[in-house]
């Protein structure tokens, strides 16, 4: 018999009661340290007291109103991401998917208005993941996510990652209008674009007249060590996608992009019930706020710094289990030999939360309040992990 919830994922049978910062409560009373923060969301902690607060203060005053009204909360929100981005306009929604959809509505509005409305291709990369509906599983295109799914939506041209000879002839075609990339591939393995391949993505786009859309709604709100992981190439998009970290667990989305591309959605082209409700503005302003104080960012770096440093000598010491570690700032994945959800299992063994990704990959992305303490434990715990699984292959041979 079915069961009462959809079947579409394979879940783990643990279940979490509370969380405290960066730890997680199970039913049976076991703490957890979460290395995945609900894949890259709780980026500021389990039941943060200021978050906390955001969200209970504005409960108690008014909840919604709809966005036929001026919604103070969401002014102060797009002020706060307009000043510390090359953004001049956001649009507020409720999941990373969302911003996606808009990503690729606004890009061909901004074709038809500007005289080019045959530029409606988008160029997409191998690997990527932009969301669950159609038309961004027909952006990401991997069989994976696309099969039995069709008709897909048309107007994506995925090209290899990393071919730039590829890339350089697609760009050069009459039909194409914008390219999509993430920073850093999540779901494929945690694989950042080298800051020269994000300059000359923007050199490209220049050259022929594309709008750059990057998708930092996992690689972005902190987690590379900069608000958002383009800004280490000195290079800006002209629109993004933002989600996950931005709500620290609340649900919410956004869109930003520049005065000059966001002009084209004029009243009436785009909407949403729950975009930029009072709730989800007020966290995630409180999630801004804490992000862009003093020192937050550099201590992200400096915490991931020894954290890439102590995992190095974990793959050295377990060289059956794991081949190598890659990723950038509190985004990391270990490229594992073994199986990675064996690796994952036996991290539930040891009481440390990691998540898996495709190329056999493990990612560790713990919460950007992680303490230095925190960080030497879940090594601990990783290490006896490794040794376990070292221990189960020893056995089967
Ligand atoms: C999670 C994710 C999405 C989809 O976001 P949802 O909130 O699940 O709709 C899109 N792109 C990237 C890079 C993601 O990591």
């Amino acid at each position: 018999m079915i069961s009462p919830v959809l079947p579409s994922y394979s879940r783990s049978p643990l279940s979490f009661e509370r969380g405290e910062g960066a730890w997680l409560i199970e039913r049976d009373g076991r703490r957890f340290l979460d290395f995945a923060a609900g894949i890259a969301v709780v980026s500021l902690g389990h039941s943060n007291p200021r978050l906390v607060k955001a969200l209970t203060d504005q409960a108690q005053k008014l909840w919604h109103t709809s966005n036929l009204f001026t919604v103070p909360e969401q002014e102060r929100l797009a002020e706060m991401l307009v000043e510390h981005t090359f953004a001049d306009t956001v649009f507020f929604c409720n999941s990373g998917t969302e911003a996606g959809e808009l990503a690729v509505k606004m890009a061909r509005k901004y074709r038809a208005e500007t005289g080019s409305p045959e530029r409606t291709t988008i160029l997409t990369f191998e690997g990527s993941f932009h969301g669950r509906s159609t038309t961004m599983i027909s952006a990401a295109g991997s069989e994976k996510l696309t099969k039995g799914f069709g008709p897909l939506t048309p107007g994506f041209r995925h090209l290899p990652f990393g071919d730039h000879d590829a890339l350089r002839a697609a760009a050069a075609e009459p039909d194409v209008g914008a390219i999509m990339v993430e920073p850093v591939q999540g779901e494929s393995g945690i694989r950042p674009l080298p800051d020269q391949c994000l300059k000359g993505l923007r050199d490209l786009c220049d050259e022929h007249g594309l709008l750059l859309i990057f998708d930092e709604i996992q690689c972005g709100m902190g987690r590379t060590g900069k608000l958002f992981a383009h800004e280490w190439a000195g290079i800006t998009p002209d629109i993004m996608m933002v989600a996950k970290g931005i709500g620290g667990g609340y649900p919410i989305g956004a869109l930003l992009a520049t005065e000059e591309v966001g002009r084209v959605m004029t009243p009436g082209t785009h909407g949403s019930t729950y975009g930029g409700n009072p709730l989800g503005c007020a966290v995630a302003a409180e999630v801004m706020t804490a992000m862009t104080e003093e020192g937050f960012l550099d201590g992200v770096s400096r915490k991931a710094g020894h954290l890439r440093q102590k995992l190095e000598g974990l793959v050295a010491d377990h060289p059956d289990v794991f081949e190598k570690v890659r990723g950038s700032g509190l985004m990391l994945g270990l490229v594992c030999k073994a199986p990675n959800l064996d690796v994952i299992r036996a991290g539930h063994a040891q009481e440390i939360i990691m998540a898996p990704a495709s190329d056999n990959v493990v990612r560790l992305l713990p919460p950007l309040t992680i303490t230095e303490e925190e960080i030497t434990e879940a090594v601990a715990r990783l290490d006896r992990a490794a040794s376990a699984v070292e221990a189960a292959l020893a056995a089967a041979e």
